[in-house]
C-alpha cells in the first residue's frame, strides 16, 4: 500500500466534493467520490422498490451493481453511468441522498462496497471523499482531513448547488434534512461519520474554497 491517499471526510455540504476535485486536479491524482457509490446503490434500490432495511436484497444489488465513472476531461465533472444510463444528475436529489444514508447504515452493505472503493487506489495517488475514508476504507492514508461547516452554511451551499442543477428547494427543509442525515450518519453503529484520531479538523464555515484547499495542501505536504 505504497500508493498515497489523502482522505477528506465530513458531513454533506461542507465542500468536500469541490475541494476534492480541485486537489485531485492540482496533484494529478485519482478521485473517489464514495458518496456517489452509496447514491448510485440507493437509486438502483429505489428503481427496484427495495425497502431501505431489506439488507439481503441490497447486499446482492451492491455486489452486482454495474456502475462506471467516466472522466471525460479532467476539468469536467465525472459522468456516473448506472447500467448504461447517465445518472450523474439523478443521484443528487435529497430523496436519493436520504435513501443512501439509510442503506449506508447497514453493515453488510458497507462491507459489500469496500473492495469497489479500495480499487480506486491507483498511482500516482488518490483523493478519497466520504464519511469513513480515513477511519475504515483507507486507515493507513498519508493525510486525513475532517472537513465540516455549520448546518445553516451547508444548507445554503446545497441550496445554491441544487438551483444551479435546475432543481428547486426550500432552505428550511434543507436544514432539517441535513440535520437528520448528520444525525443518522454520526450515530450508526458501523463506520459512523467521525474524524480519524490523526485527522486535521477544518471548519469551512467562514473559509473560501481556496483557503480550504491551501490549508489541506500545506498539511498534506508536511505528511507526504
Ligand atoms: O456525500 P454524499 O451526500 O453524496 O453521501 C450520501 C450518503 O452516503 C451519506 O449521507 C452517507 O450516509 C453515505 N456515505 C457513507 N459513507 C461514505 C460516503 C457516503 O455512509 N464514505
Amino acid at each position: 500500500d505504497s500508493i498515497p491517499v489523502i482522505t477528506i471526510d465530513g458531513p454533506g455540504g461542507a465542500g468536500k466534493g469541490t475541494v476534492s476535485r480541485i486537489l485531485a486536479e492540482n496533484l494529478g491524482w485519482h478521485l473517489l467520490d464514495s458518496g456517489a457509490i452509496y447514491r448510485v446503490l440507493a437509486l438502483a434500490a429505489l428503481h427496484h422498490d427495495f425497502a431501505p432495511d431489506d439488507e439481503e436484497s441490497l447486499v446482492a444489488l451492491a455486489g452486482s451493481l454495474d456502475v462506471k465513472f467516466e472522466v471525460e476531461n479532467e476539468r469536467e465533472l465525472t459522468h456516473i453511468i448506472l447500467e448504461g444510463e447517465d445518472v450523474t444528475l439523478a443521484i443528487r436529489t435529497e430523496e436519493v441522498g436520504g435513501m443512501a444514508s439509510k442503506i449506508a447504515a447497514l453493515p453488510r452493505v458497507r462491507e459489500a462496497l469496500l473492495r469497489r472503493q479500495r480499487a480506486f487506489r491507483e498511482l500516482p495517488g488518490l483523493i478519497a471523499d466520504g464519511r469513513d475514508m480515513g477511519t475504515v476504507v483507507f486507515p493507513n492514508a498519508a493525510a486525513k482531513i475532517f472537513l465540516t461547516a455549520s448546518a445553516e452554511e451547508r444548507a445554503e451551499r446545497r441550496y445554491k448547488q441544487l438551483l444551479e442543477k435546475g432543481f428547486t428547494a426550500k432552505i428550511d427543509q434543507l436544514i432539517a434534512e441535513i440535520r437528520e442525515r448528520d444525525e443518522r450518519d454520526a450515530n450508526r453503529a458501523v463506520a459512523p461519520m467521525r474524524a480519524a484520531d490523526d485527522a486535521l479538523y477544518v471548519d469551512s464555515t467562514t473559509l473560501s474554497i481556496d483557503e480550504v484547499v491551501d490549508t489541506i495542501l500545506r498539511f498534506a505536504h508536511e505528511k507526504l
